[in-house]
């Protein structure tokens, strides 16, 4: 799933190309993927719509119109966009399980890939963000975030720091991969509960939350499945992973075997010695 680094890596791929540019013509080849409003208002409102920038919200791209409105794009498990210059072929959006396209006024073809088909495509025309109500539940943006509020939000929590930190009500783009390296990089158990972590856990894990974020951002984020960037290119951050996705390989710090753990669906890697 494309957490904080990826999404931001698509977004800054998107900025350049697409603002000021006006929606042109649209396809979709699966109506369900535009949760809001109906497929044919959707349709209708969008083209002919400006873009004035493209942000970032936690996993979310927002693509703000002109003079108001916005279309929000939640990649979820597989979803990613795709920009081309030139329109593509009907086999190649096949390929590429390419299920939205939004061709744009500079004559890019900006198409939006989705093998696992659950990503979340709302169009808003006369809301403001902060107005939507899933939007108003998500968490601190961690790269903007003061010790003493992550501090605050850590306060008498219970539950376990691995949860917490995947927790998009808390704070938010953290997911699977990245909150395995930030526990193995702060030397943090991730069964700890938040309650139970000292100040100098709680700085180190926040400091080295951002850092880890930030150079992902520099990689471009992780390719360890289906994530390419706009370009259609891997993030090279998989070269740097300490513990996901390295079950039996020697802790890089200490040589101890990395543990995987399953708690439900998720895997949970992590030194059973640096993080006692
Ligand atoms: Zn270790």
């Amino acid at each position: 799933m494309p957490e904080l680094p990826e999404v931001e890596t698509m977004v800054r791929g998107l900025r350049s190309r697409v603002k000021r540019k006006t929606i042109t013509n649209l396809w979709t080849d699966e109506k369900k993927i535009i949760h809001h409003p109906s497929f044919n208002f959707f349709k209708k409102s969008l083209i002919g719509q400006t873009i004035v920038d493209v942000e970032r919200r936690g996993k979310i791209i927002v693509f703000k119109f002109k003079p108001k409105g916005f279309l929000l794009v939640h990649p979820k498990m597989t979803g990613h966009f795709l920009a081309l210059k030139e329109k593509p072929s009907s086999s190649y959006l096949k390929k590429k399980s390419a299920h939205l396209m939004l061709v744009l006024s500079n004559d890019l073809y900006l198409v939006w890939t989705d093998q696992r088909k659950f990503s979340r495509i709302e169009y808003w025309p006369d809301k403001t963000i902060s107005e939507i109500p899933w939007l108003k539940e998500l968490g601190a943006e961690p790269l903007e975030l003061s010790f003493s509020e992550f501090n605050r939000l850590m306060d008498n929590r219970r539950t376990r720091v691995k949860s917490w930190l995947l927790d998009q009500r808390f704070i938010v783009g953290v997911g699977n991969i990245y909150a395995n390296e930030v526990l193995w990089s702060a030397k943090i158990n991730p069964e700890q509960p938040v309650i139970e972590l000292s100040k100098d856990q709680r700085k180190k894990l926040l400091i080295d939350l951002k850092k880890i974020l930030k150079r992902a951002i520099i990689n471009r984020g992780t390719s360890v499945a289906e994530y390419r960037d706009i370009s259609d290119q891997e993030g090279h951050y998989a070269n740097y992973l300490k513990v996901y996705g390295r079950p039996g390989k020697p802790c890089p710090r200490c040589g101890r075997e990395i543990i995987r753990k399953m708690t439900g669906s998720r895997s949970t890697y992590y030194c059973p010695k640096c993080q006692a």
